[in-house]
């Protein structure tokens, strides 16, 4: 099955959310688990998890893609930002089980000028600190454009991280294609090879999620800002051999485009024309 569909609204909990991509097209989403900014998330109502789970299986919607708030940097130097980022993840791993066997993504972090490799160290203690054994929910790393200080711009940055965390298997990928355009993946002109590089570095069973999203920047310039698939830098037909590249097609495309409703109907039309 081809899964596409695009980061929504969570307003109205997780049966609104169901009927909102099905509305658009769509047969996967990705949310917000709370406020982006961050601060408390509301109480988890059984029944509409319920009425959701059924309306998924009706819908044949088996996958979705959670989005920590994006204020959650586990590396950062204060620890009362580190504290918040520990919080916030262990309680959403918590409410990710109600909806069970699905992803949650998040941005690694930012080192905020304490360098990499301490940038790398204390991501892996928060994900030893909050990943446990009988979660059933993958955790996925985003890759990151590399503006500011990001970790997990370079691939082997991710499995550097992947590689000091116990639970490991419980860790996943989501490729940002935006970010490492941005970050100097050439994913237009040398697609094959960027995959294998991934796979070199992290390993393709790895990647479970993509983001799709095109860009306003040229490659390598490490700044992050999304585009409409359209209007960006990379061409449709690289993002047509993008959803229709084995090693990519079966996964979840989620657009994170600058779109209203409408604009996000027509991309996943858009996108499942380019599919075929
Ligand atoms: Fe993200
Ligand atoms: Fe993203
Ligand atoms: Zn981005």
């Amino acid at each position: 099955m081809f899964r596409i569909g695009c980061h929504i609204s969570a307003s109205g909990g997780y049966l609104a959310m169901g009927k909102r991509i099905d509305a658009l097209g769509g047969n996967t989403f990705a949310f917000f688990t709370r406020n982006p900014r961050g601060g408390a998330a509301k109480d988890i109502d059984q029944g509409d998890v319920d009425a959701f789970l059924a309306f998924c299986r009706e819908k044949d919607i088996d996958r979705i893609v959670a989005h920590a708030p994006y204020t959650l940097n586990p590396c950062a130097e204060k620890d009362y930002v580190r504290e918040f980022a520990l919080n916030t993840f262990a309680d959403d791993l918590k409410r990710m089980e109600y909806t069970p066997g699905q992803y949650y993504n998040f941005h690694p972090g930012s080192h905020v000028g304490q360098g990499l490799e301490v940038g790398i160290e204390k991501i892996a203690e928060t994900l030893n600190a909050v990943l446990f054994p009988e979660m059933t929910t993958t955790v996925l790393l985003e890759t990151m454009a590399g503006k500011g200080s990001e970790v997990g711009v370079r691939f082997e940055q991710l499995r550097a991280i992947m590689d000091r965390v116990t639970l490991s298997e419980k860790l996943g990928v989501c490729l940002d294609t935006c970010h490492i355009w941005d970050a100097g993946y050439d994913i237009v002109g040398d697609l094959d090879g960027v995959l294998t590089a991934f796979d070199k570095a992290v390993g393709l069973d790895r990647l479970k999620a993509v983001h799709l999203n095109n860009t306003k920047n040229d490659l390598g310039v490490a700044k992050d800002r999304h585009e409409k698939l359209p209007d960006g830098k990379i061409p449709l037909e690289a993002i047509k051999r993008i959803v229709t590249h084995p090693a990519l097609e079966k996964l979840p495309f989620i657009l994170e485009t600058p779109n209203d409703e409408a604009g996000y109907a027509a991309e996943i039309a858009l996108v499942r024309q380019l599919h075929g």
